[in-house]
């Protein structure tokens, strides 16, 4: 094997063109679906891991995937402006956050996070994708490199080096004999 090969990691994404969302939600229903216990057993949109902005009036419809928890509210918030009218700063705002009931477990109060609905055996497309017939949410697969490899293998190439320069290569070596036995 070619041990200068970059590493390479999949990246899942989904993209958003929010000019084809019509608002009808049935991404929201097919999370909240796929993540009830058991599996597709009750719908709840509040245990959806997806959740629609909608304005209606302006003909807005914005999907926003549930990111990671927040534990306080944060200080440097974004202002959107669509077509001339001002959002509320949290509007588009993916966290779990103490703030609103936004992407919270209704019963628990547990945050909810998109998991890209990792299961075995994997999905095709994501749950949300396929049900969005609108071709609003579509996923995509890249492959990326993984930069942090290098410096790793960097450091730890160091510390055995000054491993066996403190206890000679023979100990070192037996020790890791040993230790990949255990
Ligand atoms: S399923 Fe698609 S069109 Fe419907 S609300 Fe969700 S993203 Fe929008
Ligand atoms: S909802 Fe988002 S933008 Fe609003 S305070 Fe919480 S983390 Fe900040
Ligand atoms: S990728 Fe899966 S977990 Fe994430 S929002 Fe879509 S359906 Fe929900």
């Amino acid at each position: 094997m070619d041990s200068n090969r970059k590493k390479t990691r999949i990246v899942k994404e989904i993209k958003v063109d929010a000019k084809k969302c019509v608002g009808c939600r049935a991404c929201e229903i097919a999370c909240s679906a796929f993540h009830a216990t058991p599996k597709y057993s009750s719908v709840n949109t509040a245990r959806s891991r997806i959740m629609v902005v909608t304005d209606e009036m302006r003909d807005i419809f914005v999907p926003i995937r549930a990111g990671a928890y927040t534990e306080a509210e944060c200080n440097g918030r974004n202002r959107y402006v669509i077509e001339g009218k001002e959002y509320d700063e949290c509007t588009f705002c993916p966290a779990s956050c103490p703030s609103r009931d936004a992407f919270k477990e209704p019963d628990s109060g547990l945050p909810l996070k998109c998991d890209m609905c990792e299961s075995v055996p994997p999905l095709e497309k994501p749950m949300c994708v396929d049900a969005c017939t609108f071709g609003a949410l579509t996923y995509v697969e890249r492959e990326e490199v993984v930069e942090a490899e290098p410096q790793k293998r960097g450091e730890m190439e160091i510390g055995l080096k000054s491993l066996i320069k403190k206890y000679g290569l023979k100990k070192v070596k037996d020790t890791i004999d040993r230790v990949s036995k255990e």
